[in-house]
């Protein structure tokens, strides 16, 4: 599903140039559960933006679905991206003036879908996530965990292939965390692909592959099939 060979990545500033990818290579396949961990600065979101095809690379190869994603102009990218990706970010990207049916209606609107047809496919994914009756309420007027349903309705309304999500438990408390990670092993199970970053280790170990970012490359792949190693490894950290 992802291979990606040899990636870097700077960010140019004036003169300045900041490395952040020096040559990583990975491989995740159609299914997996894969979290990506690493200290702050480390890259990850830099990965997952390039994953995703929201950033472009410098060198080397990323392949999504046997495709070379390199290059690709804007209308390309979002074509690919609406094929193949939905996206849940930490703080959530709800667009505050539009309520919860609307937001997570908005991708079958840039796919030209009717407004009435997305409107209706839209309550039938909230209904999925437990929310029906906020279908007419503003982002503002619901929790942390609301909101993240609502994003994650809205990232599986164009039934993509990958789930990304960057941090997505970042703002929400524990209880919180483990109902949204209950809800993406969900959709794992479902047969989607599913990779999140996070920094908090028991949420890690709710994945089956823990992925370590260090100094621009994968330091360390730790499957979930090696339970007792993968639990020693979540406890030290
Ligand atoms: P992480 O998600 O692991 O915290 P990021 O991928 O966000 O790390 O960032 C990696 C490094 O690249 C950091 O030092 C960050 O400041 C820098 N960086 C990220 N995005 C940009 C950008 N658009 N322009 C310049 N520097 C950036
Ligand atoms: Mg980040």
């Amino acid at each position: 599903m992802i291979q990606i060979s040899n990636l870097h990545k700077s960010y140019v500033m004036g003169t300045n140039s900041l490395h952040v990818l020096k040559g990583l290579d990975l491989v995740i396949e159609e299914g997996e559960f894969v979290a990506v961990r690493g200290s702050s600065g480390s890259g990850k979101s830099t990965l997952l933006n390039i994953i995703g095809i929201l950033d472009d690379y410098d060198l080397g190869s990323y392949y999504l679905g046997g495709r070379l994603m390199q290059g690709l102009n804007e209308t390309k990218a979002a074509l690919t991206r609406n094929e193949m990706i939905g996206f849940i970010f930490q703080s959530f990207n709800l667009i505050s003036f539009k309520n919860a049916m609307e937001n997570v209606a908005l991708p079958l609107y840039y796919q030209k879908v009717s407004r009435r047809k997305r409107n209706q496919i839209a309550l039938e994914y909230l209904d999925r996530l437990g929310l029906k009756e906020w279908a007419h309420h503003l982002p503002s007027e619901m929790s942390g965990g609301q909101k993240q349903r609502v994003a994650i309705a809205r990232a599986l309304i164009s039934k993509p292939k990958i789930i990304l999500a960057d941090e997505p438990t970042g703002m929400l408390d524990s209880t919180t965390s483990f109902e949204v990670m209950d809800i993406l092993k969900e959709i794992n199970d479902q047969g989607k692909t599913v990779i999140i970053v996070t920094h908090e280790h028991d949420i890690a170990a709710m994945t089956k592959k823990i992925i370590r970012l260090k100094d621009g490359v994968i330091e360390e792949v730790i499957k979930n099939g090696d339970l007792q190693l993968f639990k020693d490894r979540v406890r030290t950290e």
